[in-house]
């Protein structure tokens, strides 16, 4: 008896360890709407490019809503990247478990900083028109080991 207690006892850290890790791996997979607002502007694929008219391929979907709502975190995970340029306007770019990336661009405020460790559902930072953008509004996609997937099945 007791050498089974002690055999138990020894695996507990473990079985934590693994239920913290299935618990990361449900929690960190995309699932939550970023936005309040559902509107969606544009979706993943090919598309005629507003700026330029051209069919061009898009990444990832827009979801038109007001400058200054909040953007929420897709799943958990951790800020790996918090940047600016003139193409993504002010983004961020959350790493989630199993090689999955969430990428919020156009923000007008950023609400976290590199490093940081984040919750589904969390607010990250606010709607915006930052970048190569002709409006308000939040583009989203989602990175699996480096390829560009559409985000719509993931998300409820
Ligand atoms: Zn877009």
């Amino acid at each position: 008896m007791n050498a089974m207690l002690d055999e138990m006892e020894k695996n507990v850290p473990l079985t934590l360890k693994k239920a913290k890790q299935t618990e990361y791996s449900i929690s960190g997979t995309p699932s939550e709407w970023p936005t309040l607002s559902k509107r969606l502007t544009s979706n993943f694929g090919y598309r005629t490019d507003p700026f330029t008219g051209r069919a061009s391929f898009h990444a990832g979907i827009d979801i038109g809503a007001k400058e200054g709502d909040p953007v929420y975190a897709a799943a958990a995970g951790e800020i790996i990247t918090v940047a600016q340029d003139n193409s993504h306007g002010k983004y961020i770019v959350i790493q989630h478990p199993e090689g999955l990336q969430s990428w919020y661009l156009h923000l007008s405020k950023i609400s976290v900083s590199e490093g940081d460790f984040i919750k589904k559902g969390q607010t990250i930072g606010k709607v915006g028109n930052t970048g190569r953008s002709t409006g308000s509004h939040l583009h989203f996609e989602i990175v699996k080991n480096g390829k560009t997937i559409d985000p719509l099945p993931y998300l409820q």
